[in-house]
């Protein structure tokens, strides 16, 4: 029996070193809940990264969404624009709020929402005397998305935006962060991430009040009193300290991870890029992706990436189709999409290609190899 090669992930976590020293300090200073030194510390290191004024570390990115939502208080019925692009946990918390997504195709160029469809949506939405309540933007894969046209939108129409840069911390634009261009930001510390604190999340805002008012619901929304008492329903959202403790570690690295991912797209793009049928998403002038996947999308009639995809996983190299759009998910079929086929035609013609920061050389050349010999 031929031994079988070392499987190499889409993109797994990846350690910096001072990670175990932390969680060990966490576990005997018994800071072992959910607040604790080394919450604050991350926080607040997060918000000198962002240049966000606060910071409120949750449990996960979704929780963040959740909390945004019910920052602008968007309620049963209201209108939340959406790109329709992207992971479900983008759209998910506008369901737990029973509001109506409404899904916007996404533009060539950054492949994230299009401002021209979600403007037309906005007029219409508008006409029908339901304003929406809120944007959700989301920078795909890393590349930021078009954030000069999206906050004229937004301040046109006084449409507050929330930005999900959970795929894209460290990605900027012209040296402003994602997760800082919007009322709210949100980053996802999950372990496919592009730095992880096991499952995580965080919510960015200038407006330090309301992200007081998020760590306040995100811990249960008690009351100021020595019993219980509550006003508000609250969640249980709030981040461990022992899982804070690696998200210190993994911050001093995160510099780092950027440039691995980044070197892993241009290694893709200059040995790829020449063969005809094989495009790769490049950054407009002044953005900056943390490429936290390196996607490739292929002209179908020449390739097939599901025949790519299933051509590498004889290899044993895991690779995957990009998103699958919401407005083509059986959960979300029944809401309004307003667009083209952009999304439609991502998902049918791309494929996210092994994206690790701790890929080697090696790795990376055999990934190469059977490309090539599978086009
Ligand atoms: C990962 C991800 C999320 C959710 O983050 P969790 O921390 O897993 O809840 C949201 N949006 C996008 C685009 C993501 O990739």
């Amino acid at each position: 029996m031929s031994k079988e090669l070392d499987k190499i992930w889409l993109s797994s976590p990846h350690m910096g070193g001072n990670e175990k020293k932390y969680v060990l300090d966490a576990i005997e200073s018994n800071w072992v809940s959910p607040l604790g030194p080394y919450v604050v510390k991350m926080e607040s290191e997060l918000a000198k990264y962002i240049k966000c004024n606060d910071v409120a570390l949750l449990n996960s990115g979704t929780a963040a969404i959740h909390l945004a939502l019910k920052l602008l208080e968007v309620a049963q019925g209201d209108i939340v624009l959406c790109q329709s692009m992207t992971f479900s946990a983008s759209a998910n918390p506008i369901l737990y709020e029973k509001a109506i997504p409404v899904f916007i195709d996404s533009e060539e160029e950054t492949w994230n929402i299009c401002p021209l469809a979600a403007e037309v949506a906005i007029k219409k939405y508008i006409s029908l005397n339901k304003k929406p309540k809120a944007i959700i933007v989301v920078h795909l894969y890393g590349m930021p998305a078009k954030m000069a046209e999206l906050t004229k939108l937004s301040n046109k129409y006084e449409i507050p935006i929330i930005e999900d840069a959970a795929e894209a911390l460290g990605s900027n634009i012209n040296n402003k962060m994602c997760g800082s261009f919007s009322e709210f930001g949100i980053l996802s510390f999950n372990g496919n991430k592009i730095i992880t604190t096991s499952g995580g999340g965080a919510l960015l805002s200038n407006n330090v009040l309301a992200i007081q008012k998020a760590r306040f619901l995100a811990s249960q929304a008690k009351d100021p009193a020595p019993h219980y008492e509550h006003s508000a329903i609250g969640y249980n959202y709030r981040l461990s300290n022992i899982s804070a403790a690696i998200g210190v570690g993994q911050l001093e690295v995160l510099n780092n991870r950027v440039l691995a991912r980044r070197a892993n797209f241009d290694f893709y793009k200059d040995n790829l890029s020449s063969i005809e049928g094989i495009k790769f998403n490049m950054e407009p002038e002044g953005f900056y992706s943390n490429r936290w996947l390196s996607c490739i999308t292929l002209d179908s009639n020449k390739f097939s990436p599901d025949q790519l995809r299933l051509g590498l996983e004889k290899q044993n190299i895991e690779s995957r189709p990009l998103w699958k759009p919401m407005h083509l998910q059986p959960i979300f079929r029944e809401f309004d999409f307003i667009g083209g086929s952009v999304s439609e035609n991502l998902f049918n013609n791309g494929l996210c290609l092994p994206s690790g920061s701790n890929l080697n050389n090696i790795d990376r050349e055999r990934v190469l190899k059977t490309i090539k010999s599978l086009l």
